[in-house]
This record gives structure tokens, sequence and C-alpha cells, in this order.
């Protein structure tokens, strides 16, 4: 039987969330979406503002909020450097001071609640791939420590609100994720790369582009959300969520160039500090608890975001 539930999404008018409150909604449930709208934008909802069970609040969760809940996914954070660093105090105060109040909520409510965590609580990692039992590299006092420690510190707030308060928690490490209603300006580097080969602007490799990233298609990262919301109480992870097909940055640029037929030239740039050298996620564990894997092979993925890009530059 299907059961209607009551979800709250935080951080649901930006990329992964959007997407989130999507699949929610077409499985029937009530959704409420949660958002300051400091780099999402209503945009990405506005299709679902005609429903009835699709309810949008402008909130900033670094305040209390009270409502009745039976899940809540905490994804309200900027999740690229860019912003992030716009202003670092607000991205720790986002972490930690939003992760006690949705804590507080789930509680209260009894809900049940996931985390949005990230690849980067690894920091520049020495072990490669990367399992979750590895305890990572971070500096605690870089340009990245805001949101690389605040999402540390994060995941202590929930592993102690289950053991200190009984709260049903689900912690999943995302890794690199791409699709549609990426921020076209977040600097990202699939946004990034996509929009400059569409303009026939220059592609910007940092440093020598012989650093790795391995990227999910976004409907695969949501599927895996919904499947390790649906664990059992016993499994809380964290479990690491991503593609581990991993690729250099250099070939990510020639092959969105080859794709979009672009004339742009690839030229470098400075590396940023603390970027780091290779990442890619061991997905053993998420294949073992959630029976699950990516899907969506890189071609199919771009090709998709390629498309939605050209439309929204067109809109412009
Ligand atoms: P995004 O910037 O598109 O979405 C984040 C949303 O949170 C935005 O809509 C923003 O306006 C909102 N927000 C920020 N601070 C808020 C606050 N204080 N109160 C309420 N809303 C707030 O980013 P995304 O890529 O969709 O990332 C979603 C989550 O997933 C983030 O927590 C991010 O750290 C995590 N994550 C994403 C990736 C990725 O590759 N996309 C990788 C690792 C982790
Ligand atoms: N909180 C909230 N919504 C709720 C319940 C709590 O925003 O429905 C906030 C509340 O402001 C508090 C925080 O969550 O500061 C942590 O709650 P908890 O119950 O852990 O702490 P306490 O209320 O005892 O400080
Ligand atoms: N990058 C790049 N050109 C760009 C944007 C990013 O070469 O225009 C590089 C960046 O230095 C990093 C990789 O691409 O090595 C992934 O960057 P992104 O910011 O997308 O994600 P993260 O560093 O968080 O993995």
């Amino acid at each position: 039987m299907h059961l209607k539930k009551r979800i709250l999404v935080t951080g649901g008018a930006g990329f992964l969330g959007s997407h989130l409150c999507d699949r929610l909604i077409a499985a029937g449930h009530d959704v409420i979406c949660v958002d300051n709208c400091f780099t999402g934008t209503k945009h990405n909802v506005y299709h679902l503002m005609d429903d009835p069970h699709f309810e949008f609040m402008r909130h900033d969760i670094t305040f209390p909020l009270y409502l009745e809940m039976d899940e809540i996914y905490n994804l309200a954070c900027p999740a690229s450097p860019i912003h992030y660093q716009h202003d670092p105090v607000q991205t720790t105060k986002t972490c930690v001071h939003g992760s006690i109040n949705m804590l507080g909520l789930a509680k209260r409510t009894r809900a049940k609640i996931l985390q949005a965590s990230t690849s980067e609580v690894y920091g520049d990692p020495e072990m490669h791939p990367q399992r979750e039992d590895y305890w990572g590299h971070v500096n605690p006092i870089g340009t990245r420590s805001c949101y690389d420690e605040g999402k540390r510190c994060a995941e202590t707030l929930f592993m102690d609100y289950h053991r200190q308060h009984g709260v049903r928690i689900k912690v999943a490490r995302i890794f690199n994720t791409y699709g549609p209603r990426m921020h076209p300006n977040d600097g990202r580097v699939v946004s990034n790369f996509i929009v400059q080969a569409l303009r026939g602007e220059e592609i910007t490799i940092y440093g020598d582009g012989s650093q790795t990233r391995s990227f999910c298609y976004v409907d695969d990262m949501i599927e895996a959300f919904l499947r390790l919301m649906g664990t059992g109480p016993e499994f809380t992870g964290p479990v690491n969520l991503g593609n581990p097909h991993e690729f250099t940055i250099r070939e990510l640029a020639e092959r969105i160039v080859a794709m979009t037929g672009s004339r742009s030239k690839i030229v470098h740039k400075p590396l940023p500090h603390d970027d780091p050298r290779q990442r890619k996620p061991d997905i053993a564990l998420a294949r073992e608890r959630l029976g699950w894997e990516p899907r969506v092979p890189f071609e199919e993925g771009l090709i998709r975001t390629v498309a939605y890009f050209e439309e929204f530059l067109r809109a412009l």
C-alpha cells in the first residue's frame, strides 16, 4: 500500500533539491520546499507551484522552523566554492546551526532525517578511492574549510542526535553530481565547460587538467537518496553516493568540445587553493545496502545537460 508522507526538502529550490521535489511529488507525497533562495531559485520549482501537494516557503534554516513532518531531506547549503566562499561564516552557520534546527525538528516530530554531506569531508584524500571508513585529510583553516569542516561538524551532530536522542538519521556523502538546473555561473566544472563551449568562449582548465573527478548524473543521485531514506533504522550511513567512473578534467573538456561541436579553444588557468588531485568514490557499501549503482552513462547525461543549457541560454 502506498503511504502518503509529509516531506520537508531544505534547499529544495536548488539543483539537487528541485529534482528531489519532482520525484517526491510524482510519488504522491506532500512536499514542503524550504529555501532562502541564496543559490537556488523559484524558477527551478515553478512547474510544481500549482500542485496542491507542493508548497514553497522562503526561510533560512539557521533560524528555527516549526512544522509537522514525517521525513526531512536536509540539502540546504551552497555547494560550489564560489558561492560557499562568498559568505563563509554563513556557510558554517547553515551547516551547523541549520543542522541543529533540522535535527531539533526531527527529534520533536520523530521524523526521519537525511543529511546531504559531501566527498569534501575527505579533503584532499590520501586514500584512493575513498571508502567511508577513511577519516579524511582536511585543512581546518583554509578557504574551503567553512564548507568542509561545516559538513564534518554536521555529520558529528547527526551521529550525536542519533546516539543521544535516538533520532533516525541517514548520512549521504555525495560526490560530484551534474545535470539540468545546475547553476550556470557557480563555477563548477561541468556547467562551466558546457556554457563556455556553447558560447564559443575559451574553455578554462585549472592547472594542467590531470586532476581527476567522477561525475554522477542527477537522476541516479536522487534514486540513491530515496533508497537511503527507505533503509531500516539499523542503517545510518555515512554512505558514499557517486559514480566511480573516473577521468581527468582534460578529458572532460575534450569530450564536451567534441559533443557540442564547439570551436572553443582550451586554455589553462591557475589551480585553485586546496584543489583535490583525485576523487573517486568506493560505492561498495551503497551497492550492498541500497542495491544501487549509477545507471545513466556519461554520454547520455551530458546530452541531457547540454540540451538544458542550450535552452537556458536561448531564453536569456
Ligand atoms: P545548490 O546550491 O543548487 O542548492 C542548495 C540550496 O540550498 C539552494 O537552493 C540555496 O538557496 C539553499 N540554501 C543555502 N543556504 C540556505 C539556508 N541557510 N537556508 C535555506 N536554504 C539555503 O546546490 P546542490 O548542488 O543542489 O547541493 C545540494 C546539497 O548537496 C548541498 O548540501 C551540497 O552541499 C550537497 N552536495 C552537492 C554536490 C553536487 O555535486 N551537486 C556534491 C556534494 C554535496
Ligand atoms: N527546533 C526547530 N524546530 C523544531 C524543534 C526544534 O527549529 O520543531 C530548533 C530549536 O530552536 C532548537 C534546535 O532546534 O534550538 C535544537 O533542538 P533541541 O530540541 O535539540 O534543543 P533544545 O531545544 O533543547 O535547545
Ligand atoms: N575546474 C576547471 N575549470 C573550471 C572549473 C573547474 O578546470 O572552469 C576544475 C577544478 O579545478 C577541479 C575540477 O575541475 O579540479 C572540479 O571542480 P568543481 O568545482 O566542479 O568541483 P570540486 O572541485 O568540488 O570537485
